[in-house]
């Protein structure tokens, strides 16, 4: 390593305005030196440098505007709200603003200028739209269209760290590497020189500072697919990397359990698939060797993963070993603990669980079977492996829908062992990732699949439908109710804020709640308590709700097969991924499911053909693969991957053509310089965690 100003090796403290307070701050975002300020990548961009005519403001997108208030009033309904309708000549638009001070509302007088910035939404009733909590300033009228902001990047931020202050940190950073600041340049030359790319330096200024707003050919530029292919190369060989060490550790031998899981499978009301029993065997051979085994369970939504986790759980514990079930909320963690409390108590399996809720007398006590022995199955969300929880012999790690969890956490976990022996790792998740793609994505995992759904599903039809036709819907769905049926009603905002999106299921609940005042309707949101939110989903697994409207907190893995209709709001701003992954839990049980796919009208071309595919199959596979043929570019940095593996601006499906490369300059890498896998990592994937909360 040439001895020069390396930027990797300043600590993020030298900039300006880092003090202790705010460096810890940036460490929860994985920042601790200059460089990786750098690697901080914007997820995506405001353009602030033109103003907007309000006449022409876009649903969905954010821009700047200024109006004039034609009038501004506190509304009660529901809850207290300041209402300011802001005109130019060119159109109407509401600001809306739940939390305001007096003199905020005084100051918004009729007749008085602002300049505004924030994202337009529809109002229900096709009104126009509005701007919930926008930035504003009061200019005067001669002041108007005199802006001088350009382009700004918006980054991954963290409780007490603005925005603003990033913006200044990615300043100073870039004007370091501009004033001869460096970073290691890690790719082989032969790969640049192939390519011809720009430093690294400049590239990542790029990405910074755009200039002007990055249109649709921001990936054709080479500086962002240099980034991509470094984080590529990243990925692949601290995977690559995992998977070597730990296969040079031991692991403990599972060859007993057969009877037990005889009597296990002979007590289920149901025989396995093909595809269960093939994959258990895969299971079987693995836990049999003396080295970890790292197996990836794919299959679909619905599948039958549990029950293979169930028989792998099975060959551990009957070695004299503990198992720990990780999953990625308290609601699939209690579900689980049931279903293998139901399933392996009768058995004589002790079967635990540990969340968040419990604390004190508890919480020591369950930790305490856990660190004794006398705990076979632990249950838990990250807690688990974060707390101080120790295992008295841990065999056997299973993560859940681990497209929920970052290849960090993934790491963290093995750690969790003893040294001497490392688990035996099964890892399962619902997303269909084309064989090509998990093995870059999951180098450090064998691959299993389960590719067939147990007998007797009925499918999923599934219907598009504009919210104009809300009410039709909704009429629908109480005959539906009187028939007995119960229903999910998803509410989905893709903004960061989870505020916003509490909002919108409140405010679909009391809708839903005024239009059927027979139904019973419940909520359940990602700010409730884990307590209310288990309350909620045990009353709908009960059947005590006939209607649960929710936010996308029920994602992942929740079982109720009594439910049998589902509708998703603002379906055509989701991912087909995810839609799939919602649609998943209707279509549980023998009644005939359905699926509602509302959509704010217009309905672009593009995204009329994602809707369509959802109609058309509900196999998790075909849909991946229409998803990465219909995948506009529009769709750039960050956009919340759900459903795979996250990066920071890699995509697996869209960058798919450059792994041959990426694989071809991993070997070379290795065997050339392999001490700049370790600077790779660090600059992409020290903060992938925080990435993935975004
Ligand atoms: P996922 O793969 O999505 O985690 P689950 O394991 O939750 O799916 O299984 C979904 C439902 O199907 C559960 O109620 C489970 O008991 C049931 N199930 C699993 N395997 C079979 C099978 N072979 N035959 C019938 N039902 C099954
Ligand atoms: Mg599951």
């Amino acid at each position: 390593m040439p001895q020069t100003d390396f930027l990797d090796e300043r600590p993020v403290t030298q900039l300006k305005g880092v003090g202790a307070k705010v460096a810890e701050k940036l460490q929860r975002l994985g920042i601790h030196t200059i460089s990786d300020v750098l690697f901080h990548l914007p997820y995506r961009y405001e353009d602030r440098s033109k103003v907007v005519a309000i006449g022409s403001l876009e649903r969905g997108g954010s821009a700047v505007f200024e109006g004039r208030v034609e009038l501004s009033e506190v509304t009660f309904r529901g809850r207290r709200t300041l209402l300011v309708r802001l005109s130019d000549d060119t159109g109407f638009v509401t600001l809306r603003f739940f939390h305001f001070s007096l003199s905020q509302k005084e100051a918004l007088q009729r007749g008085q200028w602002l300049r505004c910035f924030g994202e337009a939404r529809a109002l229900r009733k096709a009104r126009g739209l509005e701007i919930i909590h926008p930035e504003y300033q009061l200019i005067d009228e001669q002041d108007r269209g005199k802006i001088n902001h350009g382009v700004l990047p918006v980054y991954p931020v963290t409780e007490g760290l603005r925005q603003a202050s990033l913006r200044k940190l990615a300043k100073q950073a870039i004007s370091l590497a501009n004033e001869g600041g460096q970073l290691l340049e890690c790719l082989p030359s032969s790969v640049l020189r192939e390519n011809d790319w720009p430093s690294l330096n400049n590239c990542l200024m790029k990405l910074h500072q755009p200039g002007k707003m990055p249109a649709t050919g921001l990936l054709d530029q080479f500086a962002f697919k240099r980034l991509v292919f470094e984080e590529l190369l990243a990925n692949h060989l601290s995977l690559s990397r995992l998977k070597k060490v730990t296969q040079q550790h031991p692991a403990p031998v599972f060859d007993k359990g057969e009877r037990l899981q005889q009597d296990f499978l002979r007590s289920l009301g149901f025989s396995l698939t093909a595809a269960q029993q093939r994959v258990i065997a895969e299971i079987r051979q693995d836990v049999q060797r003396n080295a970890p085994m790292q197996r990836l369970l794919q299959g679909d939504v619905g599948s039958g993963k549990t029950v293979v986790a169930a028989c792998a759980a099975l060959y551990a514990v009957s070695s004299g070993y503990q198992v720990a079930l990780m999953a990625p909320t308290e609601l699939l963690a209690e579900q689980h603990f049931k279903v293998f409390s139901d399933w392996l108590q009768p058995l004589g399996v002790y079967v635990a669980w540990l969340v968040g809720k419990h604390k004190g007398k508890t919480y020591q006590s369950i930790t305490n079977q856990i660190s004794k022995g006398q705990a076979n199955v632990i249950i838990g969300t990250q807690a688990l492996f974060q707390d101080k929880v120790s295992f008295a012999k841990l065999g056997l790690v299973i993560i859940d829908e681990q497209h929920r969890f970052g290849v960090q956490q993934r790491i963290a976990l093995r750690d969790k062992a003893d040294s001497a022996q490392m688990p035996h790792q099964l890892v399962m998740t619902a997303t269909p990732i084309p064989r090509t793609l998990a093995m870059l994505g999951y180098a450090d995992l064998d691959l299993s699949i389960i590719d067939e759904l147990p007998p007797g599903r009925t499918a999923v039809t599934t219907s598009v439908v504009s919210v104009v036709k809300r009410d039709n819907v909704i009429s629908r769905i109480e005959q539906g109710v009187k028939n007995g049926r119960q229903v999910y009603w998803v509410c989905t905002l893709i903004e960061e804020s989870e505020v916003l999106q509490c909002q919108a299921a409140e405010d679909a609940a009391k809708l839903l709640q005024q239009s059927m005042p027979n139904a019973r309707v419940g909520l359940i949101h990602g700010r409730l308590s884990a307590d209310e939110k288990q309350k909620m989903m045990t009353d709908f697994k009960q059947n005590k709700l006939d209607v649960l409207v929710a936010t996308t907190v029920i994602e992942v893995g929740v079982d109720v097969p009594n439910a049998s209709l589902m509708v998703i709001e603002n379906a055509e701003r989701l991912g087909l991924a995810q839609l799939h992954q919602l649609r998943g839990r209707v279509g549980r049980g023998v009644k005939e499911s359905h699926c509602v796919l509302l959509y704010q009208p217009p309905l672009s071309k593009n995204a009329n053909e994602r809707l369509s595919v959802l109609r058309q199959t509900t196999d998790g596979f075909k849909i991946a693969e229409e998803d990465m043929k219909l995948r506009g570019p529009g769709e750039l940095l960050g956009k919340r991957q759900a459903g795979f593996l996250r990066f920071k601006i890699a995509d697996m499906t869209r960058d798919a053509k450059m792994l041959p490369a990426v694989e071809l300059a991993a070997e070379q890498i290795l065997q050339e310089s392999p001490e700049v896998v370790e600077v790779l990592a660090r600059r992409w994937l020290s903060n992938l965690v925080d990435y993935a909360l975004v």
